[in-house]
């Protein structure tokens, strides 16, 4: 009974030195819960003394740990490029300084400066897409994910969208095709199989309900063996013939050709271009390289229609995404690739990878076991399934650390690897050269 009578008084107990220079409100919120559970364990006789010393230092613990900022940077040594889990594309530095003016200052985002009336937002990106891709019209939506929504919901609300059964994909973050389109409002019309789909299973299942032929990028699996789709350009021509929309789903997209022949599989935004689709729809933050976004290219007609649905006002993207889409589509017509961070990564040359790797290997090759060696890894975010890529990988090893045990104190020093034959590897196609330095830190700091 004594105890109790002795647990700090919050008046006092907040006025404490220790606490000089925080914010007397939030110490005032803590030091209430935590005396709380002070109490509550003489109740239950859990402890026998009180110190204050460790009250104050866990009234500090619990602020400190209330103001960090729970987003952080990481260094990402998966060799997953468009890694969803570690924010997919980074930004170009110099995009978003011009984003940081735009978004503290006023601006024209919906503002005709020379008619001097109201303007359009998406304005902005519409020439440069014009100009790169040859597209009539463009829109820009929160991300992919609402471009398909929108669309689905714009043109096939209780209308037939025809699908093969080899695209009806689950992505990642629980974004399923079928579920997708039912909330729409489109009816799915599933053709062929799961290993193959044929031009005539498209063909037999236009009807007077079909608004819509689509097609999906598989994203994140491959079919292998005894598989067909059809080709995209095709389906163009059906859709033509038979008076519907085409529309291509790409995930990714890309703009550009990609290296290691990975194209020939998988053809540019501008390749599928060359077909005249009604509708492309792809990420801003996959292999494009910009930020989170869902751009929707295509037939003036049709973009006008998508502009005259009130969900496009749910769904619609802010001045920082527009400024920082804007440079990055300049950027592309520029042809300043070195500009987007994505596709640096992706186009490395070995070499350049081998020599950060032997930087880092002289920095660290006294603290720990490490080795250069050969390794291949995959772009990620859906882009390009089953694609490996060529790269360069130092493996970490420290006297008789199992790999998950490095690994994890790795990561909880903000620094991602993967593990591959037990052994913890740091993949250079996604370390900066400016992370170098950083990553040796790390390393020592974890392993003295
Ligand atoms: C990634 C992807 C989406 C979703 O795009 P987000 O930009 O992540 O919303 C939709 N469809 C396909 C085929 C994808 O690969």
């Amino acid at each position: 009974m004594s105890l109790l009578k002795s647990i700090p008084k919050i008046d006092k107990f907040i006025n404490n030195k220790a606490f000089d220079g925080f914010s007397k409100e939030l110490i005032t919120k803590i030091s209430k819960e935590i005396i709380e559970i002070l109490r509550k364990d003489i109740l239950d006789n859990k402890i026998d003394f009180i110190n204050e010393d460790i009250l104050i230092f866990k009234v500090l613990e619990k602020y400190n740990n209330l103001i960090e900022p729970s987003l952080q940077t990481v260094i990402n040594a998966t060799g997953i490029i468009v890694h969803t889990n570690l924010g997919r594309s980074l930004i170009n530095k110099k995009s978003l300084k011009k984003a940081i003016e735009i978004a503290t200052s006023y601006n024209n985002l919906e503002y005709d400066l020379i008619e001097g009336k109201r303007g359009e937002r998406y304005s902005h990106i519409v020439k440069s897409l014009q100009n790169l891709t040859g597209c009539e019209d463009a829109i820009v939506v929160n991300n992919n994910a609402s471009a398909v929504f929108l669309i689905l919901n714009t043109f096939a609300k209780n209308k037939e969208v025809v699908v093969s059964r080899g695209e009806l994909v689950e992505i990642g973050g629980s974004f399923r095709v079928p579920e997708v389109m039912a909330q729409s409002g489109a009816i799915l019309k599933e053709i062929g199989t799961t290993n193959k789909t044929h031009l005539r299973d498209y063909e037999n299942a236009i009807n007077e309900s079909t608004s819509m032929l689509m097609k999906v990028h598989k994203s994140n699996y491959s079919i292998e063996g005894f598989s067909s789709d059809v080709d995209f350009e095709d389906i163009v021509k059906i859709a033509n013939q038979n008076n519907v929309i085409d529309y291509y789903d790409m995930g990714s997209g890309h703009m550009i050709d990609l290296p290691f022949n990975l194209s020939n599989k998988e053809p540019s935004i501008l390749q599928i271009m060359k077909y005249n689709p009604s509708l492309l729809s792809f990420s801003g933050d996959k292999l494009l390289g910009s930020v989170q976004a869902g751009i929707i290219i295509g037939k003036k007609e049709l973009i006008s229609k998508i502009k005259k649905n009130q969900l496009l006002r749910m769904l619609r993207v802010d001045k920082i995404t527009l400024s920082i889409l804007e440079d990055n589509l300049n950027s592309y017509l520029k042809n300043e690739l070195n500009d987007i961070p994505t596709l640096n990564m992706l186009f490395t040359s070995i070499e350049t990878l081998e020599k950060r790797a032997n930087t880092l290997k002289e920095k660290i090759q006294n603290i720990c076991i490490c080795e250069v060696i050969g390794s291949e890894t995959l772009i990620g975010g859906g882009t390009t399934p089953n694609r490996k890529i060529p790269s360069i990988a130092l493996t970490i090893s420290f006297k008789d650390f199992k790999a998950n045990k490095i690994e994890k104190l790795f990561r909880q020093n903000n620094l991602i690897t993967r593990i591959e034959n037990e052994k913890v590897l740091l993949d250079f196609r996604t370390i900066q050269e400016n992370e170098i330095e950083q990553i040796a830190n790390i390393i020592s700091g974890v392993f003295n």
